[in-house]
């Protein structure tokens, strides 16, 4: 009896050690220094008057006030071969990079970073007069090697998650961009089979319309265009290749606009004026 209760006992003591470590889980570190680091950025914010400000010796605090909120959300595909590598990739100090959300296959999604925190996403990257990106967006990848399609399950959990945050902080659809738009000579993502005008439809990103009608004026400038739109021109080619494969889901080489692309610009660029 008391060699069977010993047993027992044992037993439990084992799986009692064997659930505290699944609890703990692969990423319990990584959280513990997402917490660590959190709660160094709170001591910044509740410096009164910030010690890297200017010093005037009259501090006041005022009485209203509330944190800044995101006003733009960048769209990725990851460009790798499996959730759980992208999961680690933002886990592991040596990448530098991140993102506030990933959304696997199975339309799981995996909020990472606080959306009133600096994610590491857009990089080098330009829109209109704004090139701090990372400061003013919420980033959301997508699982997705960069060639295939995305999964159905991914679109329906991207729509939920744009309708929360389009509620929560007030951003404009025309703020609803892809990162290909802000980087157009680095990247091409979301691919292009990503279905923009669904997400436009949906009040996520601005869509041409009817172009039956449409008349071009002679001295309708394309690339002026762009830059309306808010892209950064410097590299004509670059951007010529990253609207025909938002806007027409065609991967061109070239960079000519023919008479057609050139009705899709100027019904968009009219939406913008
Ligand atoms: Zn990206």
């Amino acid at each position: 009896m008391s060699l069977y209760k010993n047993f027992s006992l044992g037993f439990y003591f084992f799986l009692t050690i064997i659930c505290l470590s699944c609890n703990r889980g692969p990423y319990a570190s990584t959280n513990k220094s997402y917490k660590k680091q959190a709660k160094q950025f709170a001591k910044t914010i509740q410096q009164a008057p910030l010690k890297d400000s200017i010093a005037t010796g009259n501090w006041i605090g005022t009485t209203n006030f509330n944190l800044r909120k995101p006003n733009f959300v960048i769209i990725h595909h990851t460009a790798q071969n499996s959730c759980e590598q992208t999961l680690k990739t933002f886990t592991t100090v040596k990448s530098q990079v991140s993102a506030h959300y990933v959304i696997c296959k199975d339309g799981t999604i995996h909020h990472m970073l606080n959306d009133y925190l600096r994610a590491w996403q857009a990089g080098i990257s330009r829109w209109g007069n704004n090139t701090d990106i990372n400061s003013s967006s919420i980033g959301i990848e997508i699982d997705n090697n960069g060639f295939e399609a995305f999964t159905d399950q991914q679109i329906n959990s991207l729509l939920t998650l744009l309708t929360t945050l389009k509620k929560a902080y007030g951003i404009p659809a025309a703020n609803f961009i892809g990162h290909a738009d802000i980087a157009p000579t680095r990247k091409n993502d979301p691919n292009v089979t990503f279905p923009w005008k669904r997400f436009a439809d949906s009040g996520f990103g601005v869509w041409w319309g009817d172009t039956t009608n449409v008349q071009v004026p002679a001295d309708f400038n394309s690339l002026q265009a762009l830059r309306i739109v808010g892209y950064d021109i410097k590299d004509s080619v670059a951007v010529i290749k990253t609207f025909k494969r938002k806007y027409e889901q065609i991967e061109d080489k070239s960079s000519a606009l023919n008479d057609a692309d050139k009705k899709i610009l100027y019904t968009l660029y009219r939406k913008f004026e």
